[in-house]
């Protein structure tokens, strides 16, 4: 798949701009769900084992211990790290008690901060396929665009929705959230708001109007909560 020229599309279409590295590196599901819970993912399978503020350390090997660590265990699986989520992420790391789960995690950082150079952001993935099915990375590098333009909601469904609707629309069969999305491989709730974004954007007629419709939620999601 030619990322960029989907990625331009989606910028084209959404009346945003073209920005990111659109990298990735390949990781264990492991790695993905320990970064995932420490940098605060709001998921409930993560957000029940711990506060929401940047305490998560306290919680990680209860966390590890329970069944809710397996949530990100199947399929295809990604994340976007910051290199202010990494400097965070390390410094969090260092206020383990366990010394081996600060060992692992020590590892992986250097390996993303390695990988992430001189750039500001990274996507990780893991997959139990052969290869890291494409539409899935389409949906990370996606994350990485809309971070990269301020476009953040805080409600993860509407976040993940947005990303989703988005990266369909690159993928080209972004209509099917009307009809028949059998063949999506995108979680059950990230359809589920991608169906009703597609309702939302159904009525916007240019890129301008699309870019401040996402605008318009994230204000009102972000304000109320
Ligand atoms: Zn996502």
């Amino acid at each position: 798949m030619d990322y960029k020229e989907k990625l331009k599309q989606i910028v084209e279409y959404f009346g945003l701009e073209y920005k990111g590295r659109f990298i990735y590196m390949e990781c264990t599901h492991r790695e993905v769900t320990l970064h995932n819970f420490l940098s605060g993912c709001p998921v409930p399978q993560y957000a029940n084992h711990g506060s929401m503020k940047d305490d998560r350390e306290k919680y990680l090997q209860d966390f590890m211990n329970s069944e809710d660590s397996k949530y990100d265990h199947r399929g295809t699986t990604g994340t976007v790290i910051s290199r202010k989520g990494l400097n965070q992420a390390i410094i969090r790391v260092k206020n383990l008690d366990s010394s081996e789960l600060r060992e692992e995690l020590l590892d992986i950082y250097r390996r993303i901060a390695e990988k992430m150079g001189e750039g500001v952001n990274l996507v990780l993935v893991a997959t139990d396929k052969k290869t890291v099915p494409e539409d899935l990375l389409l949906h990370e590098f996606v994350h990485e665009l809309n971070n990269e333009n301020n476009l953040r909601i805080n409600e993860w469904k509407w976040n993940e929705g947005l990303v989703t609707y988005m990266a369909h629309y690159g993928l080209g069969d972004y209509h099917l959230f009307a009809t028949d999305t059998s063949g999506f491989l995108d979680s059950r709730e990230y359809i589920e708001y991608g169906k009703k974004w597609h309702e939302l954007f159904s009525k916007t007629n240019s890129p301008l109007e699309r870019r401040q419709l996402i605008q318009s939620i994230i204000d009102s999601k972000n304000f109320s909560s």
